[in-house]
C-alpha cells in the first residue's frame, strides 16, 4: 500500500483531476489511498465567504459560494464520466445547502469561531474528494470514498488540532485497510473529528500531515507528496527561482526546512513517517516522469554542507532591553510568561546579558504583549523582517562555515544570528529588503557547485 497526496494545485480543474488519474492509475498495483486537499483556491474563498457572513454581509457570502458550486460543478462535471453525474450532483446540492445553513449560523454568532472555522473549511476537502472519488471510475480506476471524519480523530483544538494516533491508526487498521483491496480509497486531507464526532482541521496546508498520518496508520510503504513543483529545491521558488532539486534528504533536515518556510512540506508531516520509518517522496504531478525528492530516515552525506535555504518573511523582532536584570534571574521567565499568555509562539531567540531579542511570526497581540514587556524592560519592536535558514545535518561539523557565510552577506545587515540548538540549522534575520539578495548571495556560495549524488 502507498499514499498518494494531491495538493490544491493538483486537482484544480478537470484537467488536473485527469493528470491525477493518469498517475494514479500507474500505480494502482501499489494499492494507492489517495488524499486530495480542496480543489485550487477553494479554502481561501470559504473563509472569504465566512468573513462576510461574520460581518453580517450573508448575501455577499452566498454570491461568492454560489461561485464555488459553479467552480465545482464546471471542473469536477468535465472529468467525472456521464454515468456518475446524477451522484454527483447529490454530493453539490448535500454540500453547498449544509454549507449555507452554517454560514447562516456564522451570520447568527456574527463570529467566526474556532470550531465553525474549521466547519466552513472542511467543506473544500469533503467536496474534493467525494468528486475525485466519482471521477476515478471513468478512467478505469474502482474507487471508493473515505470520509476524513471516520477515521482520523483529533482532539478538540479547532483549528490546529493533533490526531490521537493510537484511536486513529486502529480505525485506519479497520475501516479503510479492508477498502483498498482492488479499489482505490480517496480520502479528504486536512479535516478530521473529535471523538464525539465535531469536525476539526490540522492547520493550513494540513494535507501533507493527513497523508503522514494515513501513511502510518494502513503502515504504508511510501507517503507521496504530489505538488506543483519537482521537489524540495535549494531555494524557496517565490523569493529565488532557479534553484536547483534536491534529490535525497534527511528527515530531520526536511522537519527544519518545512518549519522554517518550506511551504512544499506542512512542518507535522515527517513526524508519524518517522515513527513508522516510511519514505516520503516529494513528486510534480505536473511532471510525473522526474524522480523527486526522497526524504530518508538516515543523514545524507554530500559533498554540499547546505542542503537547502528556507525563508519566512513578515517576520516582527522584539528586543526587550533590562539593565535592572544584569546578573538577575528570572528574566527570560517573565519574558516567555508573557509570550504564553498571548499564546503567541517564538521562533528565533537571541539573548545578551540584558537584552533578549526575539522573532514572532503573527503580532495580532503585539499590542498587549508590548505594554506587558514595558514593565519589566525596554521594548523595541521591528516589523518587516525576515529570517533565513541554512539547513543541512552536517553543518555542526563543517569547519570555515561562518567564514563563507559572512563573506557571502558581507553587503547585508544581519540584526539577529542562531546556531546550534538544533545541530543542524544556522539561522539569521535580516531586513525584508535585503531578503533577495541575501538568498541570492547564500545560494550562489553555497550552491555554485553541486554533488550529483544528491542534487540535480
Ligand atoms: P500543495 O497545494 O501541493 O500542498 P503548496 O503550495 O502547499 O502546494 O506547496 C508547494 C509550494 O511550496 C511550491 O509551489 C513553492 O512555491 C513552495 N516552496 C517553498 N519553499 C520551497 C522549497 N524549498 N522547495 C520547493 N518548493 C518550495
Ligand atoms: N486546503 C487546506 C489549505 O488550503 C489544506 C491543504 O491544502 O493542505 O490550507
Ligand atoms: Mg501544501
Amino acid at each position: 500500500m502507498i499514499v498518494m497526496k494531491f495538493g490544491g494545485t493538483s486537482v484544480e480543474s478537470a484537467a488536473a483531476i485527469e493528470r491525477v488519474a493518469a498517475i494514479v492509475r500507474s500505480r494502482f498495483d501499489q494499492q494507492p489511498l489517495v488524499v486530495v486537499s480542496a480543489m485550487g483556491k477553494t479554502t481561501n474563498r470559504l473563509l472569504a465567504a465566512a468573513d462576510k457572513a461574520a460581518a453580517g454581509n450573508l448575501e455577499d457570502a452566498f454570491r461568492d459560494i454560489e461561485e464555488l458550486h459553479a467552480f465545482h460543478r464546471r471542473e469536477a462535471g468535465a472529468a467525472i464520466p456521464r454515468e456518475n453525474h446524477t451522484a454527483m450532483e447529490v454530493v453539490l446540492e448535500n454540500h453547498f445547502e449544509q454549507l449555507e445553513s452554517t454560514l447562516q449560523r456564522v451570520a447568527g454568532t456574527a463570529q467566526l469561531t474556532p470550531a465553525l472555522w474549521d466547519e466552513v473549511c472542511s467543506y473544500g476537502e469533503r467536496l474534493s474528494s467525494a468528486l475525485v472519488a466519482l471521477a476515478l471510475p471513468g478512467f478505469g480506476i474502482p474507487a471508493v470514498h473515505v470520509d476524513a471524519r471516520e477515521v482520523l480523530v483529533t482532539d478538540s483544538r479547532h483549528s490546529q488540532a493533533l490526531p490521537l494516533y493510537s484511536r486513529t491508526y486502529a480505525r485506519f487498521k479497520e475501516k479503510v485497510v479492508p477498502l483498498l483491496q482492488g479499489r482505490v480509497g480517496v480520502m479528504g486531507g486536512f479535516i478530521g473529528a473529535t471523538s464525539e464526532g465535531v469536525t476539526t482541521t490540522l492547520g493550513r496546508g494540513g494535507s501533507d500531515f493527513s497523508a503522514a498520518i494515513a501513511g502510518a496508520g494502513i503502515e504504508a510503504e511510501e507517503i507521496q507528496i504530489w505538488t506543483d513543483v519537482d521537489g524540495m529545491l535549494t531555494c524557496d521558488p517565490r523569493v529565488l527561482p532557479g534553484g536547483r532539486l534536491v534529490k535525497r534528504i534527511s528527515f530531520s533536515e526536511a522537519a527544519e526546512l518545512a518549519y522554517f518556510g518550506a511551504k512544499v512540506l506542512h512542518p507535522s508531516t515527517v513526524q508519524p513517517a518517522i515513527e513508522k520509518n516510511i519514505p516520503v517522496r516529494i513528486l510534480n504531478s505536473r511532471r510525473p516522469e522526474v524522480g523527486g525528492t526522497l526524504i530518508v530516515a538516515d543523514a545524507v552525506s554530500s559533498t554540499n554542507p547546505v542542503k537547502s535555504i528556507a525563508c519566512k518573511r513578515e517576520i516582527t523582532v522584539v528586543e526587550v532591553r533590562s539593565l535592572r536584570m544584569l546578573m538577575a534571574h528570572g528574566f527570560l521567565r517573565r519574558i516567555f510568561e508573557v509570550f504564553d499568555r498571548y499564546k503567541t509562539p517564538v521562533d528565533m531567540v537571541t539573548t545578551s546579558e540584558v537584552c533578549v531579542a526575539l522573532t514572532i511570526d503573527h503580532d495580532r497581540a503585539l499590542p498587549e504583549i508590548e505594554q506587558e514587556l514595558s514593565r519589566i524592560a525596554e521594548v523595541t519592536v521591528v516589523r518587516d523582517q525576515a529570517i533565513i535558514c541554512l539547513v543541512g545535518d552536517a553543518l555542526r561539523e563543517t569547519s570555515g562555515l561562518g567564514a563563507r557565510i559572512f563573506g557571502a552577506l558581507r553587503e547585508v545587515n544581519i540584526r539577529m544570528i542562531s546556531q546550534g540548538a538544533s545541530f543542524n540549522n544556522v539561522s539569521f534575520v535580516v531586513q525584508g529588503a535585503d531578503l533577495l539578495p541575501a538568498v541570492q548571495a547564500l545560494h550562489a556560495e553555497f550552491f555554485s557547485t553541486i554533488d550529483p549524488e544528491v542534487f540535480q
